[in-house]
């Protein structure tokens, strides 16, 4: 391993290798397939950063986030190492260049996101690349079983196949058993090796509450924790909400969501790794990539999707090992919104068949006929005029998409968004009344709430209608405003459209892949119930991540809610058993000897069971004995 350790030290700088990193460096350089179970923010990119520099040749890397994957290749470059990445939504001409200058030898290191495998285009130049290592970031995306599957991680079988005598590591902190099963299956391990350090989190304090003031439990939390923290929610809104919230109490706090625009994204995400705030509200948008050792607290303010994904994001305090508190402020009646989401998720198939039946009607399209066709379709308006609810038609199409009868466009899950970055008294001074521009606006704020704290989906003919204009002359106008920076619009990315993959038929004849259904439900429901598990649980907080992790727990952390309320009943336990020792002490010293009735008569029912095991150890111990029917002290 000196090769290791001198390249760890010239390239990065540390000192030592983190534990689990070494095992798997080794087991990986010695040309096995490796599968690395380690926590997040063990450092796993190291695991194939360093026997990529170490051996020859190049190595190829998997990564689903391009935010990551990018984050890497420039950190290698300031190394001084040559890293490349290939993403979706490139120039062709870039990836060109990359992938003829790795067939060159020119690069050390080169990502690809999953979707560029399943293109033919780089295929024949990988397979002429020396390869060293396929290396498979969050490998459980590979799996049905995990919570983050991507259909595309499928294709990176064919890596193997291009390159047979490559070994693989596959890299991950999912670790629930099936998953670790399914990564070597997918990935074709031969005789593959697990390496994996324990899941157990010494140092964090994990704490359910149910509380109804949540906001006050969360202000509490953060004044407690008495540093950095990270609270999740689920709703964008909600991030702004709350971030409002501490604020207005004195805490400095910014809001973080997916629909922020990226240069905002990464100055708050940045402002807040340089401590210049120490709150970020965030949805789990943020996470991913951070890398902030002093997070005291991270708290949830709703129930996550999956124990793994809560684990994730929890651990993400507390990384420099000092004492710090992950708090889960859910209840029963979160428990049931998550059940109700379930429901949502899943729509029974007659409603799914209610949807199909609906849309030949509202696009009229004949039975029989429509194949191969593209509809506009506006979710909203069908929604309302077949009065099913919007989210149960998403979800619908979601399911029929699957079957394969149906295509959806893009923006039909995804419709076009404003939000107005000038401040209302802003806009009211420089606006000019009776403009084009200033009835739009009005009708904006009109229309859409919290449009100026963040954005907000809107619809073009909906402006259209309300201002009394055609449809491209708002398109232009937003597009106007855009520009001159007083607000923000974000286009549909194309037109919301349906195609009909076959012709119309009876919706009862549409077939279903009913176990892939039946699997994706009970994986859904078995994720609710982990949860479910994790929250009621009696014992030991980090013992139901160990037992859900397949691992063998140990002694209790004493740090965890359930720990702390142990320790607080013993504690109280030695109390009384104190008070009683003395009372027990004064009796035998007052009297020439007592019998058990007299005894009896001196205690409430209730303290009696306890005194009775005093007398039992003092009997054992020989400090008391029985003469004549009496108890006295032995001495
Ligand atoms: P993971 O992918 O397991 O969540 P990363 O690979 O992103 O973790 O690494 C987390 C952080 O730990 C990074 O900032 C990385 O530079 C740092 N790190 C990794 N290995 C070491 C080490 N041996 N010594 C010090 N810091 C390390
Ligand atoms: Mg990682």
């Amino acid at each position: 391993m000196g090769k290791a350790h001198q390249i760890l030290r010239k390239y990065w700088n540390y000192q030592d290798f983190r534990p689990g990193q070494e095992p798997v460096i080794q087991s990986v350089m010695e040309g096995r397939d490796t599968l690395a179970l380690l926590p997040t923010g063990a450092g796993k990119s190291l695991c194939y950063q360093v026997p990529a520099l170490a051996c020859e040749g190049m190595t190829l890397v998997v990564s689903p986030l391009i935010a990551l994957m990018k984050d890497q290749v420039d950190h290698l470059r300031q190394c001084g190492v040559q890293a490349e990445a290939i993403y979706s939504g490139m120039d062709h001409r870039d990836i060109d260049r990359i992938l003829d200058n790795a067939v060159l030898g020119g690069v050390k290191l080169l990502y690809f996101s999953p979707e560029r495998l399943q293109t033919d285009l780089a295929e024949a130049r990988i397979r002429r690349m020396q390869v060293n290592l396929i290396a498979v970031d969050e490998a459980h995306c590979i799996s049905q079983w995990g919570y983050d599957f991507r259909p595309a991680y499928l294709g990176i079988a064919r890596l193997r196949e291009w390159h047979p005598d490559v070994p693989v590591l596959a890299l991950t902190a999912t670790a629930i058993p099936e998953v670790v099963q399914d990564i070597q299956e997918k990935l074709a391990f031969r005789g593959g090796r697990v390496i994996r350090t324990t899941f157990l989190r010494p140092n964090l304090g994990f704490m359910v509450e149910d509380r109804s003031d949540k906001e006050r439990a969360m202000e509490e939390a953060i004044r407690e924790c008495g540093g950095c923290a990270i609270v999740y929610v689920r709703s964008r809104r909600k991030t702004e909400e709350y971030a409002r919230y501490l604020c207005d109490r004195g805490i400095q706090a910014e809001a973080f969501h997916a629909g922020l625009p990226p240069e905002l994204r990464s100055a708050r995400q940045e402002g807040w790794q340089s401590g210049r705030f120490p709150v970020m509200i965030a949805t789990n948008a943020f996470g991913m990539g951070i890398d902030k050792p002093d997070v005291r607290l991270v708290a949830h303010m709703d129930l996550p999707d999956s124990l793994e994904a809560y684990y994730q994001e929890a651990g993400r305090a507390g990384r420099d090992g000092k004492p710090s508190v992950a708090l889960l402020l859910a209840g029963a009646a979160d428990m049931n919104r998550l059940q109700q989401q379930f429901e949502v998720q899943f729509p029974a198939l007659t409603q799914v068949r209610q949807v199909y039946r609906a849309l030949g009607s509202a696009l009229q399209v004949p039975y029989g006929s429509g194949e191969g066709e593209s509809y506009d379709l506006d979710v909203q308006t069908f929604s309302r005029q077949f009065q099913i609810p919007a989210h149960t038609v998403l979800a619908s199409l979601r399911i029929l998409e699957e079957a394969g009868w149906i295509n959806v466009s893009e923006s039909v899950y995804r419709p076009a968004t404003v939000w107005i970055r000038s401040s209302p008294q802003v806009l009211h001074r420089t606006g000019q009344p009776g403009s084009a521009s200033e009835e739009l606006l009005t009708a904006l704020q009109r229309t859409y709430q919290g449009i100026h704290q963040m954005p907000v989906p809107v619809r073009e003919q909906d402006l259209a209608r309300l201002t009394g204009r055609q449809y491209q002359e708002i398109v232009r106008l937003l597009t106007h405003l855009d520009q001159t920076g007083i607000l923000r619009y974000v286009p549909r990315k194309d037109k919301p459209q349906l195609t009909f993959r076959t012709a119309r038929m009876d919706a009862d004849n549409l077939t279903f892949d009913l176990a892939l259904l039946d699997f994706r439900k009970e994986r859904a429901r078995e994720r609710i119930r982990a949860i479910r598990r994790y929250m009621e649980a009696q014992v030991c907080r980090q013992h139901v991540f160990m037992a859900y992790f397949g691992e063998e727990p140990g002694g209790p952390c004493g740090r965890c809610d359930r720990c702390l309320a142990a320790d607080a009943v013993g504690q109280e336990r030695g109390m009384k058993r104190k008070a009683l020792v003395a009372r027990l002490d004064q009796l035998f010293r007052q009297g020439s000897g007592l019998d058990t009735t007299r005894l009896r008569q001196h205690f409430t029912h209730e303290e009696w069971p306890m005194v009775r095991d005093i007398l039992q150890a003092w009997s054992d111990e020989g400090m008391i004995r029985e003469s004549k029917g009496q108890i006295l002290y032995a001495g």
